[in-house]
């Protein structure tokens, strides 16, 4: 009884808080990205509509000294998309899809179309995305700019499924790049922060649409390893997968859920695949997310209500492309002063229970306020020139609420710089697209091939065309 009022009562300080504020926290005179960090006046903001267009914009850049800066939906959060008295390129409306070979299983779209407009057009052929985000609102151009990963286990990272792009460089040629032609830019471009020129289109492998049962099973982080290589790895007809981490107090770091998706031959596909289109109790969803921030009571609350609403997914039957188009307006947060911030951490899968146990550590004594862990996994692939997966690894994606201002900041960031020494004592990588909390050292011990990456970058750009603050940060001396 006693709990039910006080859960009643933090909902209504949650609901008081939403109606409270609810604008953007961001200037309209500067520009910033999803984190809300280091906002800038720009020279301007150009929306792609034409090839042409492109091409004249890159040569009147070059002859007017400006740089450009390339940007998708901006979900990149650390300044990928824009730099200071530059020009952005805005490619969400170059969106066409511009052939579809349903019997090649190949797609080729400009880069600006997101997974969406993708699942739009290749669900009723029975096809579906072999990699990509858990949800479905990035752009092409974007999600293989920072070689993206998803759910999917058996595919590896985003940068397998490219068959090619074509690429308008500095010079203002547009290049065809493949693994034969340019293969040097393809393995630059592909995790290249939009560093060697524009992204124009894309080529890209499709897989087949495929029936999935769900299954949720309790485990505990020292267990994991173990589970995932016996139960999950081991089992050819698991395709997907995806676990989560309490970050409750009462058991903060130790208990987990995991989501299994397993092929169905049974189910027909037919039956199951009209495309979600809407969200559902995102109002209830967004409050009870918002109660997870307020306390370690929320976070408590939150966890118990996850483990009693999982299990109802048991034996739930999904499509591939249904499964790869999750949730996520309950989490938006539209705060001033405050927001969620992404961290992603790629731990080896056997070094997984011993960072966890030091992460918990550092995290309880640095009292950062951390709001969910989710944990996927990305098989060894080294093919990117910056690539996060030199071995099959867990990536952990934590979203911390942090505070905007520069003490609040300086907090998280020399927090987040412990967790990165512990993910580096562990053989460890962490994402590149989110907030540059790390050190310059740490990117580079992360990243050992970063100095070719730069060389790279410098030869095909000496000029500096392509700038963003992923550059100015970590390129270094
Ligand atoms: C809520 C949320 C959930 C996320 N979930 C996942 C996830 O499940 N898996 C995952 O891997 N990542 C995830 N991310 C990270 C996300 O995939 C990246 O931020 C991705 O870049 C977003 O795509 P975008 O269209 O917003 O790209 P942007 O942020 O706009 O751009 C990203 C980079 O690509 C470059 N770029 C964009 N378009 C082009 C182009 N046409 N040519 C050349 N360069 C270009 C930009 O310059 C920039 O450096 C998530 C981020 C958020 C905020």
């Amino acid at each position: 009884m006693k709990k039910g009022i006080a859960l009643c009562l933090l909902a209504a300080l949650c609901l008081f808080e939403y109606v409270r504020t609810g604008s953007p926290d961001q200037d309209p005179y500067l520009i910033t990205d999803y984190g809300k960090l280091h906002p800038v006046k720009v020279e301007r903001i150009v929306k792609g509509k034409e090839e042409r267009q492109l091409v004249g914009l890159v040569k009147e850049a070059r002859e007017k000294g400006l740089t450009v800066s390339v940007a998708g939906q901006r979900h990149s959060q650390g300044g990928h998309t824009y730099y200071e008295d530059g020009i952005v390129l805005d490619m969400t409306s170059y969106n066409k899809i511009l052939e579809f070979d349903p019997a090649a299983k190949t797609i080729r779209v400009q880069a600006g179309a997101t997974w969406g407009d993708i699942q739009n057009k290749i669900n009723s052929s029975g096809l579906a995305v072999k990699t990509m985000q858990s949800q479905n609102i990035f752009t092409v151009g974007g999600s293989i700019s920072i070689n993206a990963h998803g759910r999917d286990i058996r595919n590896g990272s985003m940068i397998g499924s490219v068959e090619s792009f074509r690429l308008l460089a500095p010079d203002g040629q547009i290049r065809q790049v493949s693994r034969t032609e340019h293969p040097d830019l393809f393995t630059a471009a592909l995790g290249g922060y939009g560093l060697f020129g524009v992204i124009t289109d894309v080529t890209l492998h499709l897989a087949e649409d495929e029936m999935y049962r769900m299954s949720t099973e309790a485990v505990t982080a020292d267990r994991y390893s173990s589970y995932f290589r016996e139960r999950v790895l081991a089992n050819p007809d698991i395709r997907m997968h995806i676990a989560r981490l309490s970050v409750a107090p009462e058991s903060f770091l130790t208990d987990m859920y995991a989501i299994n998706y397993t092929l169905d031959q049974a189910a027909s596909l037919r039956q199951y695949d009209a495309l979600n289109t809407r969200e559902t109790f995102v109002g209830v969803k967004k409050l009870l997310f918002h109660m997870n921030r307020l306390s370690g009571w929320g976070k408590n609350a939150y966890w118990d209500l996850q483990q009693k609403v999982v299990p109802m997914q048991q034996d739930k039957r999904i499509s591939r492309n249904n499964a790869m188009r999750s949730e996520s307006e309950f989490m938006e947060y539209r705060q001033p002063g405050k927001n969620d911030l992404l961290q992603e951490y790629f731990i080896p899968v056997n070094e997984f229970s011993g960072f966890v146990s030091e992460m918990r550590k550092v995290l309880q004594e640095e009292q950062l306020n951390l709001l969910n862990i989710t944990v996927r996994y990305v098989n060894e692939d080294r093919e990117a020139l910056l690539s996060y997966a030199r071995e099959d690894m867990f990536a952990l994606v934590c979203l911390f609420h942090a505070p905007l201002s520069a003490q609040g900041q300086a907090r998280y960031e020399a927090g987040i710089r412990r967790v990165i020494d512990e993910v580096l004592r562990h053989r460890g990588t962490y994402y590149l697209p989110y907030a540059p909390y790390p050190s310059l050292e740490q990117f580079r011990a992360a990243y050992p091939e970063q100095a070719e990456f730069f060389r790279r970058k410098d030869r095909y750009d000496p000029e500096g065309l392509f700038m963003n603050y992923f550059y100015a940060q970590y390129k270094g001396e």
